[in-house]
């Protein structure tokens, strides 16, 4: 089996999470279900970027020590992650050991392997501790950084540590420039490609006296700066630097927010360099949720909550919206109104009211045993081109197409009955006809219910189960895709798959 490793970006632990967050890990989470179905052997990471100085203030403000006060949002960031059904194999913390340990190797196999790449230097600056980094002119708009707009910027200078970034921008060039590390989607690809063309400059890897954060391996007085800790958790999740952490490193896939790609495509891929490790394969950066067409964040995150969002239709229903319609590439609106539109089109009058006349036909005609009969019906040669346009598009990491293949089969089900009229048939007396599309209609509810399972885990797996299959097999199901092995199961009506809400 082929190793998949997919990581999130980590959290800073200053706030609650926001629909912000939740897009990104619902989508990494929708990759690492998909890979699943394909054979993969995945591992999934995510966690927690607990060394920053805004969670420092953060701590103070509530009166809790900082390793109290990131104990604490682990805590409601994990919680969050499991009510949206998120399937991390891992949840790591920069607080933790492990990470402190690979940290402080890396910089040890920088020094020795790169020995000019790290220097002692002075840097002045403007800081942006909501982005905990210097800002250029370029960065900086009325004064405040373009993402902190409500931010002071702090006037810095200091004697830090160095890295030698500006070494590597020919070859981080030929190397995105060829796809040996893939940035997508094209428009970041090209941003990074812009950036490098400009030139790199050298940055500073350490602070003065941070009583918060990693020592400086060495030189006690300073504290490794916070990305240079934070991006490599990708690697201490892997056991770096013990043998063997080759069995999931390079990552495959670091999942990143567009605002982080010049840490993820320039930085990163440098510091591994520098240290002589494997890079990771590719970076996706995906756009933000807007609400009300600015970006959703921490101060406009009052408009609406993640808790709320999950409450409305539920934690499928919401994990759908943002692949959907949100969307996994370009930024993309979030409105109650079109949320709510989505729910009743697609999931109640959509797939579940497919699931639910079908599972009735088969247990008034033919008491819920699915009949063997032909899979050459108009709907099956739907079925299997919607498989193949979800696999291209999913493979693609295009999961908003991958979820128009799911849906457009969806429709054509719903069609298909309209069309065939199996209450007709039956009352005419017409068995074999009825057969044949009942059959057709469980096959395609085989095929929903794998297809469907990256966006919907918890639906699709009820639907799995209503059909007489067991959850086990769900993990298998891809391989029966192509013919459903459908006859002779017996089915059951579940309960109602996605309820209309009164108010809606
Ligand atoms: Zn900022």
């Amino acid at each position: 089996m082929p190793k998949y490793y997919l990581t999130t970006a980590i959290d800073y632990s200053n706030g609650d999470p926001h629909l912000g967050h939740a897009l990104e890990k619902v989508g990494a989470d929708c990759i690492a279900r998909y890979r699943r179905l394909r054979g993969d052997e995945v591992h999934f990471l995510m966690g927690m970027d607990e060394h920053s100085q805004a969670v420092l203030q953060a701590a103070e403000q509530n009166g809790l020590p900082p390793q109290a006060w990131v104990d604490r949002m682990a805590a409601r960031f994990e919680a969050f992650w499991q009510r949206l059904e998120c399937s991390n194999d891992d949840w790591i913390r920069t607080t933790e050991p492990r990470h402190h340990r690979t940290v402080a190797a890396l910089l040890e196999r920088i020094k020795t392997h790169s020995p000019d790449d790290l220097f002692e230097g002075e840097y002045e600056g403007l800081y942006c501790i909501g982005c905990e980094e210097f800002k250029q002119p370029s960065q900086i708009v009325n004064g405040r950084c373009i993402e902190h707009p409500t931010l002071e910027l702090v006037p810095t200078k200091e004697r830090n540590h160095f890295f030698r970034l500006s070494r590597y921008r020919d070859r981080l060039l030929a190397l995105i420039r060829s796809g040996e590390l893939r940035v997508e989607p094209a428009i970041r690809r090209n941003e990074i490609l812009r950036l490098l063309e400009d030139g790199l400059q050298d940055i500073s890897v350490s602070r003065n006296r941070q009583s918060w954060g990693i020592p400086f391996p060495g030189d006690p007085e300073q504290t490794v700066y916070v990305w240079f800790d934070a991006l490599i958790n990708y690697l201490s999740a892997t056991g770096y630097p013990d043998p063997g952490y080759e069995r999931l490193w390079p990552a495959d896939l670091h999942v990143v927010g567009k605002g982080i790609t010049r840490f993820h495509c320039v930085i990163w891929p440098a510091m591994l360099l520098s240290a002589g490790v494997a890079l990771p394969r590719e970076v996706w950066a995906h756009g933000y949720v807007q609400w009300e067409g600015t970006k959703m964040s921490k101060s406009a995150g009052t408009a609406v909550t993640l808790g709320e969002a999950i409450d409305r239709h539920g934690p499928d229903a919401l994990r759908y919206f943002l692949l959907r319609e949100v969307g996994f590439e370009a930024d993309g609106n979030f409105t109650w109104e079109r949320f709510d539109e989505r729910y009743t089109a697609d999931l109640a009058d959509g797939l579940g009211n497919l699931a639910s006349r079908s599972l009735a036909m088969l247990a008034r005609y033919r008491d819920g045993v699915v009949p063997a009969a032909s899979d050459e019906t108009r709907l099956d040669q739907a079925g299997r081109e919607a498989v193949a346009g979800y696999a291209k598009a999913m493979d693609a990491l295009d999961l908003r197409g991958g979820a128009e293949a799911a849906w457009g089969l969806v429709a054509t089900a719903n069609l298909y009955i309209q069309q065939v009229a199996p209450w007709a048939l039956a009352k005419a007396g017409r068995d074999a006809e009825l057969d044949e599309a009942l059959a057709s209609l469980a096959r395609a509810l085989y095929r929903l219910a794998v297809l469907t399972s990256p966006f919907l885990p918890g639906k699709a797996l009820l639907l799995w189960q209503s059909l007489g299959l067991q959850s086990l097999h769900l993990a298998a199901g891809w391989g029966g895709l192509e013919r459903p092995p459908v006859a002779g199961l017996v089915t059951t009506k579940p309960e109602v798959l996605f309820p209309k809400p009164a108010s809606v």
